[in-house]
């Protein structure tokens, strides 16, 4: 049977190739693939490289990070999403990281991609030295 490479639309049911029924709960993010889950156990997945087949059934690759969702975690899940201070993105506070200045504090928290892109130079904002800050400091 033929496969193509598919996104899932959020919010829709999917039939698995292989059995079950798995809601789709992310539009496909920087981190690839989609959040997929089982309708009868809550078994919640990041599905990498779906595919449908001609009768509209879907497998994927593999999966990766899966836990059973309970409504508490459904929750905290909506609250947690953040907007990135550099690109404006809204993003998950799981794929988020603090960057660190140059003398390795603690600067801000971005999205990953941002993260790889700041600190691609080892550090984040300017490069400072105390004696930037401190004026006519006293050797
Ligand atoms: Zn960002």
């Amino acid at each position: 049977m033929n496969r193509k490479s598919f996104i899932a639309t959020v919010g829709e049911v999917y039939r698995n190739q292989g059995g079950g029924s798995f809601l789709c709960k992310a539009a496909p993010d920087q981190a690839g693939g989609q959040i997929m889950q089982n309708t009868a156990s809550k078994w919640t997945f990041r599905a990498q490289g779906i595919g449908i087949y001609e009768d509209g059934s879907i497998d994927w690759d593999y999966s990766t990070g899966g836990y059973f969702q309970t409504d508490d975690q459904d929750q905290e899940e909506e609250k947690d999403v953040r907007i990135c201070p550099v690109c404006e993105k809204e993003v998950e506070r799981s794929d988020m990281n603090f960057t660190k200045d140059c003398h390795g504090i603690t600067f801000r928290l971005v999205c990953c991609d941002c993260y790889r892109r700041l600190m691609a130079k080892g550090y984040d904002g300017e490069y400072h030295t105390e004696a930037d800050e401190q004026i006519e400091a006293d050797y």
